[in-house]
Parts: structure tokens; C-alpha cells; sequence
């Protein structure tokens, strides 16, 4: 089934069934499909065809999800941009994509040349009259990767892309019509689209859509929505861990969340499951797979510290700097083989003949793979810090640091040296009311890591820079002043 007709085959089987709700408003399938239908008729009056691209600049709201699915009924592609943009931040990505035409909240204009309509003329045309495109090699999101290891670049996924990572998704999360997804996460980002809408909603179950993730009102919303799943990222979790302890919501419609972005410290996932009486999965992906490559089971063993095994249909490989494959146990760079896997990166063949080699896609992340097939990240290749000739990957410090007692999060970086090249720099932010001098700090680290892997300086700031996923930004934490 294609993601193109997903609206209509939704309105035939359950007309009245709840689909996708917002904090304005709750749609069934068949008032979901009718809105489908004028917003591609919009489209196409604005002259949208098979092959354009609609930037779509909104923030999370049901419009979000009206605007993709009518680009794709038109057999147009999506390029999603981050509202937070600024005009000229967003004009990179509005240029680069080619698109014909942007939706943003008040229809003002970002570049010359691409005409903007508000989401509110999304509602006044007629229906689009003519059939969906089934176009299985049409081109669906052009996602632009954060940014936080260089200038974005436009990831290419194909309907076939998007149809067989929903499809591993609905399996390994046992995802049917009685689910319900709280989605919370950016749905500029592709874990937003697939984990949250494209898997409930291609299995038949339905999605409330929040603004963006909020602490005061997400356990009141799980109490009284009654989600049965919603995916999150790391610094959402610790954000969780340290309400304060009278916090006791009621999480019994939970089956679990899913946790995934960035690394999660074994003890933050089983302090939080401790605490609210529900799984936390742990996966693992990049946008150049189509959101997600391995995830840990719901059944059988969840194993702490890795991010699980390769969904089914995907393979995971380990190679070594000059592409041979390693052994069970070895680190090198994760490699990731499917049907999942991009078309390349739009108008850049050069850097996609250099990440996709002979089928398999090379993730720049360093992991390894046990014995019984589980991958652990070890750090990513492009933050690697050479001391004095050593190799020191950041992740391995950051463990340490979050280990110490009301640390909230950690994030270690490389800072230039005149003679060791690079030196360890951290940063530290605590949960409210406790913390620690960076002396203290320093002795932990004494005590758990060799000494050339030791912070040379160790900040203590009030919260840690994050992108709008939700990362930390190291690009921001490198432009600070050592000092501070
Ligand atoms: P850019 O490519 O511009 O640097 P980005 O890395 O944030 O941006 P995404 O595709 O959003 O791009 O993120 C994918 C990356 O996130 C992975 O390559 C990996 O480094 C990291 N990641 C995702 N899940 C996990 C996880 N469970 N544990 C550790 N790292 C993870």
C-alpha cells in the first residue's frame, strides 16, 4: 500500500475512526481524507505535479500532516523545514531543495521566486478531482540533516523507503489499530514522521499531535489521552528522571516509549523504567536510513548499552577504516544494508558515491556487534578527538560524567592544542538543586578513566545548547569561549 492512497483506503475501511488530532482539532479518517483531497486540489492549482517539491514550514499541527499527504497523493515530494528558521536560515534549504512552493503559518514570502501560501488556504479549493500517484520510485521526503557535523545536506527517500520502514516498524513494534501515538518530537525530522506518524497511521491507529514536547503537560496529556506509545529522545527522558519524586502519573496505557537520537546511558533507561513502570526501547538510526536501522526487542532480551539488533530485513556490518568487514566484537564504522537505505543526497553525487559503497551505507558512526548480533555505539567518527596520537571518543567520557550522581547531561568535544593537537574539554549540566565543582568532578573521572581520556577543563553550566531535535549542539558548545 502506498503512502499515496493511505488517506482514502483509511476513509473506506473506517470512515468515523479518530485519525490525527491536534490541540485545535480531532479528525476522523474521512474528514482527514476530505481535507487531503482540498489541499491537493490548492496544490495543484499552484501548478504542484509528480516530481515537485512543496517545502512544507509549519510548525507540529494537523495542517503538518494534511500538506504531506496531499503533496504525495499529487506524486510531489516533501521537503519539511523547521519553523524556528529564520528566513534567511530557511532560504539554504528552499533553494537547495528546488521546491515549487511553500506553506508556512502566515503565507509570507522567504525567497524570491518560490511563491508561499498560509496553511489556512489549505482549506478554501475544490477537491482534487484526478486519482493518487502510485509511484512506488517517486521521490517522498527530501529531509536535510541537522547540521550538526556540516552544512545540511538534502536526503533523498522514496516512497519505497518510507512503505518498507513503516512496515519493519509496525513488526518490531507490534503496532496495530488499537494504537494510539502521543507524538511529542519535531515533525521537521524524519524519527517524527515515520516513528510517529507514518507507523501508527499505516497499521490504522491514530496520533495526537502536540506543539512540541512540554514538561508540565506530557504526563497530564498520558493520563488523560490514554497513549498507548510515543518516541522521545534522551534529553526528554532526563528531563522526566528529575521531576521531583511526588510525580507519580498513571502510565498504565503505555506499552513503552521508544528512546533513539542520540546516546542514552544505560542507567538514565533503567532509573526511568524503575520509576514510571514502563519499557523504554532503544533504537537506533540516521535519516540516511530512513529513521531507524536496529532496535532492541520487545520480546526477548533488551540489552543495556547497545541499541539492539537490526530490524528484519536490514543488515548491520562492521568495517575498518579501508572498507574490510570485521569480526564479532571488533570496533569500526557501522555500516547499514536495506531496503530502507536512501536514494543518495539531492544534487551531491559525489558525496553519495562516497556514503553509500556497493549497496551498504556508511552511518560515520563506530560501533560493534556482539556476539548475539546486539550493536553498541561506541561515538561517531567525525566527533573523534586525537590527544597527543590517542584516539578518545567523547561518548566514553560523557558515560562517565552522567554516571556521577544529579548530573543531568554531559558533552565532551575537542579543543585545538598547540602540542597534543587536542584536548579534552567538558561540559556539565546538573538537575536542579544539585551539583558539583569541577574538581570533584575531576576526581570521579580520575577514578573511571585512563589519564589521557581526562577532561584538561570541565564546565559546569546551567543546561547544555540543544538543536531543535533536541541534541546537544556541540557546534555551539566549540564556539564558546574556552573560559566560560
Ligand atoms: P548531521 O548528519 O548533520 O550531523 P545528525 O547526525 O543529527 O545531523 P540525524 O540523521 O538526525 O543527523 O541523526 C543520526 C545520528 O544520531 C546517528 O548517525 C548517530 O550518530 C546518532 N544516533 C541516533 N540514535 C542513536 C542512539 N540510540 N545512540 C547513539 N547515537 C545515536
Amino acid at each position: 500500500m502506498l503512502f499515496s492512497r493511505l488517506p482514502e483506503l483509511r476513509a473506506a475501511q473506517a470512515p468515523d475512526a479518530p485519525c490525527v488530532a491536534d490541540a485545535a482539532s480531532g479528525l476522523s479518517n474521512s474528514e482527514f481524507h476530505s481535507k487531503v483531497l482540498v489541499a491537493a486540489g490548492v496544490f495543484a492549482e499552484n501548478g504542484v505535479g509528480p516530481g515537485d517539491v512543496v517545502a512544507v514550514m509549519l510548525p507540529n499541527q494537523v495542517e503538518f500532516v494534511v500538506a504531506m499527504f496531499a503533496a504525495w497523493r499529487l506524486g510531489a515530494a516533501v521537503t519539511p523545514i523547521n519553523p524556528g528558521l529564520t528566513a534567511t536560515e530557511a532560504t539554504h534549504q528552499i533553494a537547495d531543495s528546488g521546491a515549487k512552493l511553500l506553506i508556512n503559518t502566515d503565507g509570507a514570502a522567504v525567497m524570491a521566486g518560490v511563491p508561499s501560501l498560509p496553511a489556512a488556504t489549505l482549506h478554501g479549493a475544490a477537491p482534487h478531482a484526478g486519482q493518487p500517484v502510485d509511484d512506488a520510485a517517486a521521490l517522498a521526503l527530501l529531509i536535510y540533516t541537522s547540521g550538526t557535523t556540516g552544512l545540511p545536506k538534502g536526503v533523498m527517500l522514496d516512497h519505497a523507503n518510507l512503505e518498507a520502514m513503516a512496515a519493519m516498524s509496525r513488526q518490531a513494534l507490534r503496532i496495530t489499530k488499537e494504537d494510539h501515538c502521543l507524538l511529542v518530537l519535531p515533525l521537521f525530522h524524519v524519527n517524527g514522521i515515520v516513528a510517529s506518524i507514518l507507523t501508527p497511521l499505516s497499521a490504522g491507529g491514530r496520533v495526537t499531535i502536540r506543539a512540541r514536547f512540554d514538561i508540565e503537560t506530557f504526563f497530564p496529556d498520558v493520563e488523560r489521552l490514554r497513549p498507548t506509545y510515543f518516541s522521545a529522545v534522551p534529553t526528554i527522558y532526563a528531563l522526566l528522571n528529575a521531576l521531583p519524586g511526588h510525580v507519580r502519573p498513571d502510565t498504565s496505557s503505555l506499552r513503552y516509549g521508544i528512546c533513539g537520537a542520540a546516546p542514552a546511558p544505560a542507567e538514565l533507561l533503567a532509573n526511568f523504567e524503575a520509576r514510571y513502570g514502563f519499557p523504554l526501547i532503544e533504537g537506533y538510526g540516521l535519516s540516511e536510513g530512513t529513521c531507524a536501522s536496529t532496535i532492541n526487542p520487545l520480546d526477548g532480551v533488551r540489552k543495556a548499552g547497545t541499541v539492539g539488533l537490526p530490524f528484519a530485513g536490514q543488515r548491520i556490518a562492521i568495517a575498518d577504516a579501508g572498507g574490510r568487514l570485521l569480526a564479532a566484537g571488533e570496533t569500526g564504522e557501522v555500516l547499514v544494508r536495506g531496503p530502507n537505505v536512501m536514494r543518495g543526497y539531492l544534487g551531491k553525487p559525489e558525496e553519495t558515491s562516497k556514503t553509500i559503497v556497493d549497496g551498504w551505507l556508511r552511518t560515520g558512526d563506530l560501533g560493534r556487534v556482539d556476539a548475539d548480533g546486539y550493536l553498541s555505539i561506541v561515538g561517531r567518527l567525525k566527533e573523534m578527538i586525537i590527544r597527543g596520537g590517542e584516539n578518545i571518543y567523547p561518548k566514553e567520557i560523557e558515560d562517565a560524567l552522567t554516571a556521577f550522581p544529579g548530573v543531568l547531561e554531559a558533552a565532551v568535544i575537542g579543543a585545538p592544542h598547540e602540542t597534543l593537537g587536542e584536548i579534552v574539554v567538558a561540559y556539565v549540566a546538573f538537575r536542579p538543586g544539585r551539583g558539583a565543582t569541577p574538581e570533584v568532578l575531576n576526581e570521579h573521572c580520575a577514578a573511571r578513566l585512563t589519564r589521557y581520556k581526562r577532561p584538561a577543563a570541565i564546565h559546569v553550566m546551567a543546561s547544555l545548547p540543544k538543536n531543535p531535535v533536541g541534541k546537544i549542539d556541540k557546534l555551539k558548545l566549540r564556539a564558546m569561549p574556552r573560559g566560560a
